[in-house]
């Protein structure tokens, strides 16, 4: 899961970065809202925490541009106080949900997570393919009893592939999503982090394998 925080003031930024990467999500920070329209335009995310009183371009004409081009990511609007003008403007302009500062990390992971859920999905530490398992709470892919953990990379690599299951997933989407909008990061790195799954998934004999489509991507095979 990747979340974009837009926020100006730069400690609370950091402090939302550091509760949500502590909880396995991949995030960007951005500190003004021209640069948060441009990240949030490339639909990468999963979530936006956004604040309203923001340099450049405030929350709410960020949020209506988005709505008006079609990025429907689910939004919290960030508010200063328990402002209703800023609750309505905000569900006007196609805001999700609401976080009042200041807020405890509590309501703000239970926020991000139900913004998160995708529809109809049952609510659960675990997805599952095939044979394994792989659990949210604990970092580990299982098959009947016998597990392995991973780490925070090979967890959310997985993750992308058992929520996309036999799809290809281009290893540029990988790097995006897990290391950051601009990074510099080679593909062989997601390279290695795969084939540590491969073996990690044969440590526990599953069935499930992670196929590679040559200079392309990955996908998920043996869920049938
Ligand atoms: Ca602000």
């Amino acid at each position: 899961m990747k979340i974009l925080v837009v926020e100006d003031e730069e400690a609370l930024a950091e402090a939302l970065s550091e509760i949500l990467k502590r909880n396995k999500y991949s995030v960007d920070a951005v500190y003004d809202g021209e640069d948060g329209l441009e990240y949030a335009m490339t639909g990468l995310y999963d979530c936006i925490l956004l604040d309203i009183m923001l340099p450049k371009m405030n929350g709410l004409d960020v949020l209506r541009i988005l709505r008006k081009k079609h990025i429907s990511t689910p939004v919290l609007l960030l508010t200063a106080k328990s402002d209703i003008e800023d609750k309505i403007n905000g569900l006007d302009s196609g805001a999700d949900d609401f976080l009042t500062k200041p807020f405890v990390s509590g309501e703000l992971l239970a926020r991000v997570r139900a913004l998160t859920r995708r529809k109809g999905e049952v609510i659960t530490d675990e997805f599952t393919y095939g044979d394994v398992a792989l659990n949210k709470s604990t970092f580990s892919l299982s098959r009947e009893g016998q597990f392995v953990k991973l780490s925070l990379k090979e967890y959310q690599i997985m993750e992308m592939l058992m929520a996309n299951p036999k799809q290809l997933i281009p290893k540029e989407r990988f790097i995006e999503k897990i290391w950051g909008y601009e990074s510099d990061v080679e593909y062989n790195n997601v390279e290695v982090y795969i084939s540590f799954l491969r073996k990690k998934l044969h440590v526990i004999g599953s069935d499930v394998t992670i196929k590679t489509a040559r200079g392309v991507g990955y996908f998920l095979e043996g869920g049938d």
